[in-house]
């Protein structure tokens, strides 16, 4: 065995969880087969791991081995007619749209980030600012090929072993691990998007909105003050965006230039982005972040249409690097749930309420239009989400938890979903009580047949399934 293996403390995306795991440095589809024969024989469980950057425990597996799948990062396809792109399944994001990009197509779906393996993409099934009109990543993919811990390397499509195709993206790595993607790109005709921005005074017409006017746009998004409570609780501004048609950008030759999307990695041409964290810091607690949602909502009353490109609108979220350790040493925690459309008001309301009346308020709010969709543990929902982000200290650590728990409560009675790349409360009965038994079951069945010595588990899996 040739293996690159070192033993190493690993975290989530907001340093708030830690765990120190044997990481194997991918390359090959081989490699895997060995990790896998070396786990067998230690005796020792599998995880693995893109870039890491989930808010939770998904690709943490503490005292077992990681599977580094980093390096297994090439293209191995590419047809700039047809769209259609296949990569191992450590190209990035960052990777994907700088490859398709001058050609005039973009991912379909996309997170906030451009970090994200595409692999890690597929194991939670992302969804972008776009679920409501395309559903979340999936949906897009035509074909992947995963080892499974028997050795079998298995090719899937929604019509070649289906049942596999449609549990193992969003299966979180649990039934076998991808080695290569085909994905199909959404075709572009300018490297610019138009974006209507207003805002809105409260959760009602935050909520209506984002209803309203998502059939007329591709992407819609929304940001709220989570520092407000009563009549204006949820006032916030949205963000409907539509891609631009053929003709409607006179110099999309250029725009579609890789130069042109860049992010800048300095602040006002002289301060390195990098640093920008550190005097952040002062600003991340409840006084400096309620004047901070303030100040934004007072920024936000302008109603206005501006173009952006893509990499900006999408990627709003890279442009501080490092910005969640601004939270300081116990890191950050984000808490995503999703609510069909009847009930979402009433139970944010509820939420959002209870996090201030704790003195524990979230820092950062934002929320999306989705819609259902049918793979096996599935997020989606025929309303929309809403994501807070905690700050997390050793002195809020418990009663955080505490919280963040009893907010499952109020989403569940209010028939909301979790989605897994996120939430690190959640329990096991609580995963139950949405996915429901029955998917329960049909992921056991097919995590045997898939790995019948259960050599995949992730503190995760251990968290929510055991
Ligand atoms: C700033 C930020 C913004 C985000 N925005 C969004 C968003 O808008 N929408 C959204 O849906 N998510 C969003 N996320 C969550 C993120 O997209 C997911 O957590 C994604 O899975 C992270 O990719 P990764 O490569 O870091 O995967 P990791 O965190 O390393 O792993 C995630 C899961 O994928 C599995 N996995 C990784 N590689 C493979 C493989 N080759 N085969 C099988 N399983 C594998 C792991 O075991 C684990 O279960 C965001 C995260 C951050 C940090």
């Amino acid at each position: 065995m040739n293996l690159n293996t070192s033993f190493t403390q690993l975290e989530n995306f907001g340093h708030s969880l830690k765990a120190s795991s044997y990481r194997v440095r991918i390359r090959t589809t081989e490699d895997i087969y060995e990790a896998f024969q070396l786990a067998k024989k230690l005796g020792l469980k599998v995880t693995a791991r893109g870039t890491g950057i989930s808010y939770n425990d998904a690709s943490l597996n503490g005292g077992g081995i990681v599977l580094d799948m980093t390096g297994m990062n090439q293209f191995l396809e590419w047809d700039p007619a047809s769209g259609v792109v296949r990569c191992e399944p450590g190209v990035t994001l960052e990777q994907l749209w700088q490859c398709v990009e001058p050609y005039g197509w973009w991912p379909p779906v996309v997170s906030g980030t451009m970090r994200t393996t595409l692999g890690g993409c597929l194991a939670a099934n992302i969804h972008g600012k776009n679920n409501f009109q395309v559903g979340p990543i999936g949906e897009h993919v035509t074909e992947f090929t995963a080892m499974t811990p028997t050795g079998a390397v298995i090719t899937c499509s929604p019509k070649k072993n289906a049942d596999l195709f449609y549990s193992m993206i969003s299966g979180l790595g649990m039934l076998g691990i991808f080695t290569s993607i085909t994905v199909k790109m959404k075709r572009i005709h300018s490297g610019l998007i138009s974006v209507d921005a207003h805002p809105v005074s409260n959760l009602n017409r935050h909520l209506n909105d984002l209803l309203e006017h998502a059939p007329d746009c591709d992407y819609i998004v929304g940001w709220l003050d989570t520092f407000v409570r009563g009549q204006h609780l949820g006032r916030g501004q949205i963000h409907a965006a539509r891609s631009l048609k053929a003709g409607e950008d006179p110099n999309a030759e250029q725009t579609m230039q890789l130069a042109y999307q860049h992010l800048p990695d300095r602040l006002f041409g002289i301060m390195p982005k990098s640093l920008l964290h550190y005097l952040m810091r002062p600003f991340v607690n409840n006084l400096g972040w309620k004047a901070v949602n303030a100040a934004k909502y007072v920024s936000a009353q302008r109603k206005h249409t501006f173009r952006q490109s893509h990499a900006e609108f999408h990627f709003l979220l890279d442009y501080v690097p490092d910005w969640e350790r601004s939270a300081g040493r116990s890191g950050l925690i984000q808490y995503q749930s999703f609510l069909p459309k009847e009930t979402a008001e009433a139970a944010w309301r509820e939420i959002i309420e209870l996090s201030i009346q704790r003195g524990c308020p979230s820092y950062l709010g934002v929320t999306k239009r989705h819609r259902p969709d049918k793979f096996l543990l599935t997020h989606g929902v025929d309303g929309f989400s809403l994501a807070l982000d905690y700050k997390v200290t050793d002195g809020n650590r418990k009663a955080l938890s505490a919280m963040l728990q009893e907010f499952d409560r109020i989403v569940l009675e209010a028939g909301g979903r979790f989605y897994f790349a996120k939430n690190s409360e959640t329990s096991a009965e609580s995963a139950r009580r949405f996915l429901g038994d029955e998917t329960i079951e049909k992921f056991r069945t097919l995590k045997k047949r898939c790995d019948p010595n259960n050599l995949l588990e992730s503190d995760l899996y251990r968290r929510l399934f055991k």
